[in-house]
């Protein structure tokens, strides 16, 4: 089968390999479409804390099973699914709560012998796989991942009706958090970042308010001022320097700010801000099997204006122009889907 790799830091190439052996408890998927991430470009420039390269690429899938282990009874042959790209190892206390993403051998495509998702084929074990509902294309379904990221983190955050929530950051992540501070009731949806067309993204997809905070002195007393008061929650989806004293400066007393970016290096704050004011920061990772449901049930529904997200589709063999078009956030690109045709 075809297969993306980054091969190296900045190259990306299609390769020929063999297609996965099942295990007993696996399905095998015909990929239709998989996503480029954020987490995918920190890969591709060698960054990623655990995924390196050589590595097939890829976390994020929809396609139709073409073939299942001996073991697996919940799906058969043409079922139409997505997967949910973590695995615990079943025992740990955290398992057993259903918190895979606290588990200390949390297995991810592209790490140890699990390929990644951009390939022709992609096998799975049966716990991680979803069937996408009738009627949900593999367009949306792909957005089951990252939407799920979102969902965990408005879960994280606390979100609730009528809340003033800010985003910092509009990348994919970000405005998946944002369609999903919006479902949980969020009646303010502020969204910032530097690119002009990111911000239209995010108009596109129900934020009430945005700003272009590019070499904007003092932002966020202009922030609060276009929203007229303070902020409930802020979700931060850019993990620039300087961004957490930002958000604690959004932040009303007794606010709660998520951490969903990945950050580069140690970050510093002022500790005052947080502490006499009985702000909170919590951490965020990945999701867990609740987030995966919710997150299909509202795509379903038609939380996430995907038409406005999906900003190009190209065929494998444009795999290495997918990652320069993210990388570089030319072309107005937003998600951009690798497809298998
Ligand atoms: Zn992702
Ligand atoms: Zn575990």
């Amino acid at each position: 089968m075809k297969a993306v790799y980054v091969e190296d830091a900045y190259k990306v190439v299609v390769k020929e390999v063999d297609i996965p052996e099942l295990a007993p408890n696996e399905v095998l998927i015909k990929v239709a479409a998989a996503g480029i991430c954020g987490s995918d470009i920190h890969t591709y420039k060698g960054l990623h804390p655990f995924r390196k390269p050589p590595v097939i690429i890829g976390h994020e899938v929809a396609g139709e099973i073409v073939s299942v282990g001996a073991a697996v009874t919940k799906f058969q042959v043409g079922d139409r699914v997505t997967v949910e790209p973590q695995t615990g190892c079943g025992s740990c206390e955290y398992c057993l709560r259903g918190q895979t993403n606290y588990c200390g051998t949390r297995g991810a495509p592209g790490i140890g012998g699990w390929y990644g998702t951009m390939a022709e084929y992609f096998a799975a074990p049966e716990p991680t796989v979803f069937k996408l509902p009738d009627g949900m294309s593999y367009d949306v379904g792909v957005l089951v991942e990252p939407f799920a990221v979102g969902v965990h983190a408005v879960r994280k955050a606390g979100i609730e009706v009528g809340d003033k929530v800010a985003v910092l950051g509009a990348g994919p992540i970000g405005l998946l958090a944002m369609a999903a501070a919006k479902a949980a009731g969020a009646t303010t949806t502020f969204v910032s970042d530097v690119m002009d067309y990111a911000l239209d993204t995010a108009s596109a997809m129900g934020a009430t308010h945005t700003m272009n905070i590019m070499n904007v002195e003092n932002w966020t007393q202009q922030a609060k001022e276009l929203v007229g008061g303070e902020f409930d929650k802020v979700l931060i989806a850019a993990g620039v320097p300087g961004i957490i004293d930002q958000s604690l400066q959004l932040l009303r007393k007794g606010g709660r700010v998520v951490t969903i970016a990945m950050f580069h290096g140690t970050q510093t704050f002022d500790i005052h801000n947080l502490q006499n004011q009985e702000k909170e920061i919590v951490g965020c990772m990945t999701y867990t099997r609740a987030d995966t449901l919710t997150a299909i049930d509202m795509l379903a529904a038609g939380a996430v204006n995907h038409e406005a997200l999906i900003s190009h589709k190209l065929s494998y063999e444009d795999a290495a122009e997918g990652f320069r078009l993210v990388d570089k956030k030319e072309d107005r690109s937003m998600k951009v889907l690798v497809t298998f045709a």
